[in-house]
């Protein structure tokens, strides 16, 4: 075994609390996986694993409150109050499956084996207090090299799972770290078995990737073949709108919105290409519009920003700024203009939704003997449009006269 018991990691009060449970009644445990790679980088851990050599019903039976999130896997989810930690048994992995799980899960005693499963070697180190880094495959020599190794045989374990090889160039983008040659070589080789993949793990590593630090590594789904299996769209594209999805990606804030918008722009087939990925039908109806409005060229008055605002929709209005500037299709000044007009008019609280209108449609039954239905929609719309070019209009008694005027 290699130790480093000279370096701590500050664990979080329930993790020690976990481990300390766990270790109290004879068993092991240590923190393991992404939590430990992100300590050792100084970087706030997304959530800590917990890894231990108790069995699922011994985890059980010592903690309050445990929710069975995957003890077919071995995993129980420990809870203290809201906050939730997945505590696993140390085990070997059978072949993966379409699923986010392998097929087959053997317990095993032996910590050992349970490191020996994971995919890169920085993904591979435990921590306990008690005996410092465990540290079998020498991720630390890798973090120091700044390279995503696999541990063992690459092609071994890129056979087992083929979303490793995606992890891979996430990882490389999350921490700018290079994929070691043979690592790299074998996803060239394996990347056909990227399609046994299902679509929702494909979709995770695509979206962190593009949420990363350095999302120009999406380039890295071409040069490794990648894009061809599980992204065609992209490597259809041209050189130079490859090089400015990646450029505008590095300047775009971190929404997922946003950057898959920048990914999307130059595609023909966005929506398809997000159903295919089974995003949410929000996060469709969100790019979709961003996409549609990235380049156009509003007039810079506040009637025709008002008009805008109805067609994006308020809510993306923010995502659209930040499209914008990221993409910069258009100069800074024309952005900068046009947001600080938006913003004066959300000061102002001009009417920019049907609702803030001065007159409902009750009131033009009620008022003007007008029938629910179609020529009611119409009239509130015409006044809406009124009230979007001169917001002045928007008083109850001028709308009033302006259809009495109109009818007659
Ligand atoms: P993140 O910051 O995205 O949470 P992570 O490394 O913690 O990254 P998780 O998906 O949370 O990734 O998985 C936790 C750990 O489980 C990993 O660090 C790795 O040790 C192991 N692991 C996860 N997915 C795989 C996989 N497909 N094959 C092998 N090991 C994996
Ligand atoms: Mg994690």
């Amino acid at each position: 075994m290699w130790y480093n018991s000279c370096m701590r990691i500050d664990l979080p009060d329930n993790v020690k609390r976990i481990i300390d449970t766990l270790q109290q009644a004879g068993h092991e445990a240590y923190a393991v996986g992404g939590c430990v790679r992100d300590s050792l980088l100084q970087r706030d851990p997304e959530d800590w694993d917990i890894t231990t050599s108790a069995k699922p019903s011994q985890v059980k039976k010592l903690f309050r409150r445990t929710v069975d999130t995957g003890i077919e896997h071995g995993t129980v989810t420990v809870m203290f109050g809201r906050e939730g930690y997945e505590v696993t048994t140390y085990r070997l992995d059978g072949v993966y499956e379409d699923g986010r799980h392998p097929k087959n899960v053997t317990f095993t005693t032996s910590l050992e084996e349970d490191l020996k499963r994971r995919d890169f070697t920085i993904n591979a180190m435990a921590y306990n207090d008690g005996t410092g880094i465990v540290d079998l495959f020498h991720g630390m020599d890798d973090m120091a090299g700044k390279t995503i190794r696999a541990v063992g045989d690459p092609k071994e374990r890129f056979s087992e799972d083929a979303l490793r090889m995606l992890r891979a160039l996430r990882f490389s983008a999350q921490l700018d770290y290079v994929i070691e040659p043979e690592t790299e070589r074998a996803i060239t080789e394996l990347r056909n078995n990227l399609e046994k993949i299902s679509a929702e793990r494909i979709r995770t590593e695509i979206q962190k990737l593009l949420l990363s630090d350095h999302p120009d590594r999406i380039r890295g789904m071409h040069d490794l073949g990648i894009s061809s299996i599980v992204l065609q769209e992209y490597d259809e594209l041209d050189e130079a709108s490859g090089d400015e999805i990646g450029h505008s990606l590095c300047r775009a804030d971190k929404a997922v919105d946003v950057r898959l918008s920048i990914l999307l722009l130059p595609m023909k087939n966005a929506r398809g290409i997000l159903k295919r990925l089974k995003y949410d039908n929000e996060t469709i109806r969100r790019v979709m519009i961003l996409t549609e409005h990235a380049d156009e060229e509003t007039e810079l008055s506040k009637p025709a920003i008002r008009h805008s605002i109805v067609a994006v929709g308020n809510d993306l209005m923010p995502s659209l700024f930040a499209l914008k500037r990221a993409l910069r299709h258009q100069p800074d000044a024309y952005i900068d203009t046009y947001e600080k007009l938006y913003r004066e008019i959300l000061a102002d609280n001009d009417c920019i939704s049907l609702k803030d209108l001065a007159v409902t449609g009750t009131d033009l039954m009620n008022e003007l003997n007008m029938k629910q239905g179609k020529e009611l929609g119409s009239a509130l719309q015409y006044l809406f449009s009124l009230v979007l070019d001169d917001p002045s209009l928007n008083e109850h008694a001028k709308l009033i006269e302006l259809l009495k005027t109109q009818e007659s």
